[in-house]
């Protein structure tokens, strides 16, 4: 264990206060944060500097993948994504239905249409044999999401990719870290999206990152996320030219170089991180075994689940209430439960623009009435864990 492992371990250990309201997740900044972030505020480059390739070399070294691109948030990197592989109108992009809307959102930007599968009832992660049915001579690519940290089945996923011939980006927002028989998450598809948020693995505020093994797909987003502008301000200064050419229509998404300086900082503690996460759901999965009416969602073997989320689906014939019922109990108790997701296809903005309706996809649907999210985050305590596992199994019949 590492110094900032062990410094880490006593703040979990001391903290001691429960604060009003348990969050289902939140960041966790120390001083070495702080100070690396002071310190790019004092220098010459706020943005577009050399905080920004450290940043993405670390993270690619990290994953073990030869690219990263650095972006502005995660639903920016999704979009970089859908301009990388080309689509655009006409296209169709198979998405799961449980998920953050970002998933889809990023294929509507490009004026293609997303098409929603159905996900396994027992872990909520995307049924390949569902999404197969779902190809037609319009599909190019897959999103297949790590809903909650856990990998897809991604050797499944690419025998139909090679089949069809289709692209497969991983939404990875969920499972920084995580792997899937021994290989990490950024190197399971042709294209895998983290995002930043403060509720992810590692935060930059707002930030998201690309990581890819093709250079020619990092080279086109590197130009998308700066306004399709061939050249950075970094480089024009090096080579003392003001010239430069806008080759297609891109956008600012870049992410500031104080941004990355707190990314670099967050990425030294990610193991450390996870490994808490792990252990955090590991109590919980002792705590719910036996029961018939708090069941954790499945995990497959072959996979290092990352946590980013803890969900649990409620037997609504054992509890002493309904789902909905008893998220408001746990927030009147001072836990901040969730629920993760909506299915993307019951938003009324899907339902106005593609048609999208309740029945499409019944196992999300089903899946949305019973599953909570209970937090999970690396400062959480023992103390507050026992709360939370006490309020649950005392609602229980
Ligand atoms: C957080 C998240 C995103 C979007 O990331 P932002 O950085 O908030 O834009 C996309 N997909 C999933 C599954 C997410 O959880």
């Amino acid at each position: 264990m590492n110094l900032s492992a062990i410094h880490l371990e006593q703040k979990v250990k001391t903290k001691t206060n429960m604060p009003m309201l348990i969050p289902y997740g939140r960041q966790s900044i120390d001083e070495d944060d702080i100070k690396a972030v002071v310190e790019v505020l004092r220098s010459d480059w706020l943005t577009t500097g050399p905080k920004v390739e450290e940043f993405e070399k670390v993270v690619a070294e990290y994953l073990e993948a030869a690219c990263a691109v650095a972006v502005s948030s995660g639903t920016a990197g999704l979009h970089c994504a859908m301009h990388a592989l080309g689509i655009g109108p006409g296209d169709e992009v198979i998405v799961p239905a449980m998920t953050f809307a970002a998933s889809a959102n990023c294929v509507i930007y490009t004026g293609a249409v997303p098409v929603f599968s159905d996900v396994d009832p027992e872990t909520l992660l995307l049924d390949v044999n569902l999404a197969e049915k779902k190809i037609t001579s319009k599909t190019k690519a897959i999103i297949g999401v790590d809903y909650a940290g856990q990998p897809c089945v991604w050797d499944d996923l690419h025998k139909i990719a090679d089949k069809y011939n289709l692209a497969l980006v991983a939404d990875g927002c969920h499972a920084l870290g995580a792997e899937y028989k021994g290989t990490k998450v950024g190197n399971l598809a042709d294209m895998t999206v983290f995002s930043f948020h403060p509720v992810k693995h590692i935060t930059t505020g707002e930030g998201g990152m690309i990581v890819t093994n093709k250079p020619e797909l990092a080279e086109k987003m590197r130009i998308f996320r700066n306004h399709g502008i061939t050249t950075d301000h970094r480089q024009r200064e090096e080579t003392g030219s003001w010239f430069y050419e806008m080759k297609f229509l891109g956008y600012n998404y870049r992410l500031s170089d104080f941004q990355c300086a707190l990314g670099i900082s967050q990425l030294n503690k990610l193991p450390y991180w996870i490994s808490r996460r792990q252990k955090i759901a590991g109590r919980y999965n002792a705590a719910f075994a036996g029961s018939s009416s708090i069941r954790p969602l499945s995990v497959l073997k072959d996979v290092s689940h990352a946590y980013h989320l803890y969900i649990v689906r409620i037997d609504s014939r054992a509890c002493v209430m309904d789902r909905t019922m008893l998220f408001h109990v746990l927030r009147s108790s001072g836990i901040g439960a969730n629920v993760h997701y909506i299915p993307v296809h019951l938003h009324p903005f899907y339902k106005e623009h593609l048609g999208t309706h309740p029945g499409q996809c019944p196992v999300a649907e089903k899946a949305y009435e019973q599953i909570i999210s209970l937090p999970i985050y690396p400062e959480m305590t023992d103390e507050e864990q026992d709360y939370v596992i006490d309020v649950m199994k005392g609602l229980m019949r």
